[in-house]
């Protein structure tokens, strides 16, 4: 195992009925601003909830935080906190609400072009308005980890940045919440917590067991639930709350602690969706399996552990367990009614290039683990994806 060092100060709130719980997490004396999406926290009653839990806290809402949220949106905001002095942030919604609201809590004190948070990857941000979460769409991660990924659609760039100053204070992560989630999202959220758990496992062997363990698990949860979690005529509680705690672990730095981490494939997704605006998890869909052919060598001991654990496949040379296990997990997101080709979006070649222009122009040229994820090799997965 490497050495590590493991940081993560999320207070988690789990389980029915939580959100009254904001009495409590939410400081008595804060001046709140509410962060929502578009129209989903209102219609399902979520927001009604919220602003009943801050009780007589001073706050307002701020609507109309887009999916990949923009940097042109989260401005918006930045100038609303600052005019008006909130001090405490409560992102409502999925992914692209509490990232945005990260974002948001680091802009406002940041002095200069708050861009460049964007272009330095986070590394300049030295202080954050404290902010919470109350998850409505178990995916990402964001709710317990430090991480954000913003949009400018004037450059056409899609960007993530870290900081430990934007983990959220607390998340309040109630299952029944994602009870009005459409099948889409429910199927993209399974398949953006399976490829944080893959891009942090499916590497090269450390001796990392434990690690290997947790990771397995996660993927384990996700196949047994996932179909589940489409077909189920009513939305069944376990299976709910198993969903959003994986999505959770998945992402929160737990299973990421001393192995390799890849992340090539989500970087090229970042890319499509910035240019062809395709749901983060459909481009990884896309992304995963082509990539996971091409780096078979450089992988070649995980990919068998995986094909053998998380798949059952014993039996054939190395070669054909590889095939055997990238087909399941192609196979996976197919089930999940997750396309695993650009021609499913209509894009060509003329994708392939323009994609890799943008990955050229974002110094997205070093990626995967190894750091030999080229341009000719993103080149290569994007081709074999078509
Ligand atoms: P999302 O973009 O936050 O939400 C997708 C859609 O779901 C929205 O239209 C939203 O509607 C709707 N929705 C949310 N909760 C709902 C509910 N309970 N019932 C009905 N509809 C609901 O989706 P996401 O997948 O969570 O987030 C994707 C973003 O996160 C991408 O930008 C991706 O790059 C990023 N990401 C971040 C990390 C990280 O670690 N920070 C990791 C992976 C991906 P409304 O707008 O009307 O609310
Ligand atoms: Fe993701």
């Amino acid at each position: 195992m490497k050495n590590f060092d493991f940081y993560n100060p999320t207070h988690i709130a789990f389980g029915k009925d939580r959100i009254a719980d904001l009495a409590q997490l939410v400081p008595a004396t804060a001046k709140v601003l509410i962060l929502v999406g578009g129209a989903s926290a209102e219609k399902t009653g979520t927001l009604a909830q919220v602003r009943e839990a801050l009780g007589a806290r001073t706050h307002s809402t701020f609507s109309g935080i887009e999916p990949n949220p923009s940097f042109e949106t989260a401005m918006k905001a930045v100038e609303m906190v600052r005019a008006q002095g909130f001090d405490f942030l409560l992102a409502v919604g999925g992914g692209s609400v509490i990232d945005a609201t990260k974002f948001i809590a680091a802009a406002v004190p940041f002095e200069g072009d708050a861009w460049d948070i964007l272009l330095k990857f986070g590394g300049n941000i030295t202080q954050a308005l404290p902010f919470g979460v109350v998850l409505t769409l178990p995916a990402t991660g964001s709710e317990m980890n430090h991480g954000a990924v913003i949009t400018r659609h004037a450059l056409g760039a899609k960007l993530p940045f870290r900081s430990r100053h934007v983990y959220p204070q607390f998340a309040i992560l109630d299952p029944t919440k994602t009870y009005t989630l459409p099948a889409k999202q429910l199927a993209n959220g399974v398949v953006d917590a399976f490829v944080h758990t893959v891009e942090q496992y499916l590497t090269y062997p450390v001796n990392a067991p434990v690690q290997d363990r947790f990771a397995e698990g996660l993927l384990q949860t996700l196949i047994e639930i996932g179909p589940r979690l489409l077909s189920a005529s009513e939305p069944d509680y376990d299976d709910r709350a198993n969903l959003v705690w994986t999505a959770t672990l998945a992402l929160n730095g737990l299973i990421g602690a001393g192995v390799p981490q890849d992340w090539a494939t989500h970087m090229i997704g970042h890319e499509l969706t910035a240019k062809y605006n395709i749901d983060h998890a459909r481009t990884l869909a896309v992304v995963l399996p082509a990539m996971l052919n091409e780096r078979r060598a450089q992988k070649h001991d995980k990919l068998l552990q995986y094909g053998q654990r998380v798949w059952g496949i014993q039996s054939g040379s190395d070669e054909q367990r590889i095939s055997a296990a990238i087909e399941a997990t192609r196979d996976f997101f197919e089930r999940m009614g997750l396309p695993t080709r650009l021609s499913a979006y209509g894009l060509g070649q003329d994708a392939v290039d323009l994609v890799l222009a943008q990955l050229q122009a974002h110094g997205m040229t070093q990626l995967g683990e190894h750091g030999d994820v080229s341009l000719a090799v993103s080149r290569r997965v994007l081709e074999a994806a078509l």
